[in-house]
């Protein structure tokens, strides 16, 4: 019987239009916009993943928009216990901003905290476009500050599942 459920609050950090809220609408709902809107407001989702003996709930907080105008709070990353730092492969100064967030949450965030960085829209280099932030630089980047690493798709859902399901590998389980 699958009984035990975990739940874990995981937050969304990147700058705007690298595609976090395509993510998340691709996990959550298996869609796609290419005219999405930005989140304005609160953005909250609950997703639940099935991890064989287990099952993980992700509570889901997307940053409503606030990277275009402010910083974001600490309050907003304050007892997460997963991050998804994304950046867009096509747009250096994303990368530049993912390892700000990267060693803001080293400093603010809880200590376990697990965090993924995300290289989304890998489907532009695929039909064409040149890519502009290298594998290799995300995954040394990913090496010294211990984070997991995907190249993802949210047009394509190319490897959005594994993110959180490598997330969710690494999330201690509550006894
Ligand atoms: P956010 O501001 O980081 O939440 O970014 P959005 O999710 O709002 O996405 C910004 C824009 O990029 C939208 O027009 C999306 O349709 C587009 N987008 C998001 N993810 C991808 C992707 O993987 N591939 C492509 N080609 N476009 C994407």
């Amino acid at each position: 019987m699958n009984t035990s459920v975990t739940s874990i609050k995981l937050v969304l950090l990147g700058e705007a239009a690298v595609g976090k809220s395509s993510i998340v609408l691709r996990f959550v709902s298996n869609d796609f916009s290419e005219n999405k809107e930005p989140t304005i407001g609160a953005a909250f989702l609950t997703q639940r993943v099935n991890m064989g003996d287990h099952t993980i709930k992700f509570e889901i907080w997307d940053t409503a928009g606030q990277e275009r105008f402010a910083s974001l709070a600490p309050m907003y990353y304050r007892n997460a216990q997963a991050a998804l730092v994304v950046y867009d492969i096509t747009k250096p100064q994303s990368f530049i901003k993912a390892r700000h967030w990267v060693k803001e949450l080293h400093e603010q965030a809880s200590k376990g905290i697990v965090i993924a960085l995300v290289g989304n829209k890998l489907d532009l280099i695929e039909g064409g476009a040149e890519r502009k932030v290298a594998r290799e630089e995300a995954e040394k980047l990913a090496t010294e500050e211990g984070l997991l690493f995907f190249e993802t798709s949210a047009k394509t859902g190319d490897n959005v599942n594994e993110v959180f399901l490598g997330i969710g590998q690494k999330i201690p389980l509550k006894k």
